[in-house]
């Protein structure tokens, strides 16, 4: 019998994640709170149904790709009003949550889930909305085996490279650990070429040169924050993201919130929360987040810096 998947969340993500499952021959039925959204994943061919309830009773699995953590636990405890997913769903239906949110957030709503008599996973991405229409998203997964073992065809259908990272919370856990990595070597790559500018270097010597040597990393050699050395990369189209900086400062958020809860000392981590959270909430913050080479470039003018 096919899998029958209520999906919740049709946004930027959600909408053509959905549309791959159903490709991949899943019953899929979608559900959003946005009339917009709703109607872009309609035009997009994915099948939406009218409330979460009908998606949600006779759903297997249930996804939600929504913006944060207390979306998250909103939609799976309702309200007194409204009965939640969890309600709703038949016993023993697997809650797979992919949007990205705290790992405290994470564990508190698989808790809720198998108190509730389900099972659940935390399976946030990477790789963009380029990646879900693409279908090479990467899955971070935690939870059970067994149940890793259930959602791992639906995860093929919708990504590429698919990691169990443990139990309840470590695939959240996975996710906001990379993203620390390329928040803070974003901005060593764009120091180091504003650094290179004022003296004189220019930009493909030091391309040439760190892309070779112990400077290296995705940040410069795939998402290169100048244009030029990476034709790819979105500095080459006035940085149209990509990955944009309100997302990244979310990140780095989450981030900063994982490390202050387990009492990790990580003052580059937080630079790069305050930094990357100035940037999205200046006039580029919609910008790919490599767009904070220009933030350093047009402060390195002036004396003051974060911190003073
Ligand atoms: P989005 O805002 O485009 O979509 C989220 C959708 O959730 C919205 O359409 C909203 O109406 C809907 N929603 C909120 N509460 C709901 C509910 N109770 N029931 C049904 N629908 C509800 O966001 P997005 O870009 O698709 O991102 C979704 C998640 O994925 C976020 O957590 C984000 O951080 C993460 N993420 C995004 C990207 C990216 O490049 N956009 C990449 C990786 C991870």
């Amino acid at each position: 019998m096919t899998t029958a998947i209520a999906f919740l969340g049709l946004g930027h993500m959600g909408g053509p994640m959905a549309l791959n499952l159903m490709k991949a021959g899943y019953s899929v039925s979608g559900f959003d709170l946005s009339p917009a959204a709703v109607e872009t994943a309609r035009a997009l061919g994915v099948n939406v149904v009218a409330s979460a309830q009908e998606a949600v009773a006779t759903a297997d699995v249930v996804f939600t790709m929504l913006p944060m953590g207390s979306h998250v636990i909103a939609a799976y405890t309702g309200t007194p009003e409204s009965p939640g997913l969890l309600a709703i769903a038949r016993p023993g239906t697997l809650f797979i949550d992919s949007s990205t949110i705290a790992v405290d957030d994470a564990r508190t709503a698989n808790d809720l889930a198998i108190a509730a008599g389900h099972r659940a996973l935390d399976a946030p991405v990477s790789g963009g909305t380029v990646g879900a229409a693409a279908a090479t998203l990467a899955f971070m997964v935690g939870g059970s085996a067994d149940d890793f073992a259930t959602a791992n065809p639906l995860f093929e259908a919708m990504g590429k490279r698919i990691v169990h990272c443990g139990g309840p919370g470590l695939g959240q856990a996975a996710k906001v650990c990379n993203n620390m990595i390329l928040g803070i070597s974003m901005i060593a790559v764009s120091e180091a070429f504003v650094l290179g500018e004022k003296l004189g270097l220019s930009h493909e010597a030091l391309y040439d040169v760190a892309s070779n040597a112990s400077g290296a990393c995705w940040a410069l050699t795939t998402n290169c924050p100048v244009p030029g050395p990476v034709p790819t990369s979105p500095a080459n189209r006035d940085y149209a993201p990509g990955f944009g900086g309100i997302l990244m400062a979310k990140d780095l958020g989450l981030a900063t919130e994982a490390m202050s809860s387990t009492g990790v000392d990580g003052p580059m981590g937080a630079l790069a929360n305050a930094i990357f959270r100035r940037f999205a909430d200046g006039e580029n913050g919609g910008q790919d987040f490599s767009g904070i080479i220009n933030e350093i470039r047009d402060r390195s003018s002036v004396a003051e810096t974060i911190g003073n």
